[in-house]
């Protein structure tokens, strides 16, 4: 392949991130004030996911959704996160690690419940490996619904932390 036939093939799809909404077009969740305005950074813990949640998040933080525009992160450390990303319900072994999770994290810090299952277990509900919603260990600032949401519901979630 020549050097300009392969400039082409880049070249080709031109942009693919979806459009951004307007901020006035958003229909997000109460937010809690907080000093978080600007950037969030999210720790993610999949407390008993069936990996649906896991896929939509993959999506969120693509190319196409591209929430880190508008200055939302993953990061790999609760030490340095602003808020925990929460999905699936939470199973009885997972109950302890995420409270310790929670704790490990720096104040001012939220609690984002992502899917269904995380507000009142969904389809997992009765299940005898589940401890409960993640309402049931930890204190819930905001929850993004849908079996499982949307990316752009989870954009737009996170863009109301952030604020942009
Ligand atoms: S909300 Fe749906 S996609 Fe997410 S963990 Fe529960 S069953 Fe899976």
């Amino acid at each position: 392949m020549s050097f300009w036939s392969g400039a082409r093939t880049i070249l080709r799809p031109g942009r693919v991130t979806e459009t951004a909404r307007r901020r006035s077009d958003l229909e997000q969740a109460r937010v809690p004030a907080s000093t978080l305005r600007g950037s969030v950074q999210l720790r993610h813990v999949d407390a008993g996911s069936c990996n649906g949640c896991e896929m939509e998040v993959v999506s969120a933080f693509g190319p196409v959704y591209d929430a880190e525009r508008f200055g939302a992160r993953l990061v790999a450390s609760p030490r340095h996160a602003d808020a925990l990303l929460v999905s699936g319900p939470v199973t009885r072994n997972m109950a302890r690690p995420l409270a310790k999770t929670f704790d490990a994290m720096p104040e001012p810090r939220l609690v984002v419940a992502l899917g269904d299952c995380a507000r009142d277990c969904g389809v997992f509900h009765g299940g005898y490996g589940v401890e409960g919603a993640v309402g049931d260990v930890l204190a819930v600032d905001v929850h993004v619904a849908g079996c499982p949401p949307s990316p752009g519901a989870i954009v737009d979630a996170l863009r109301g932390l952030t604020g942009r």
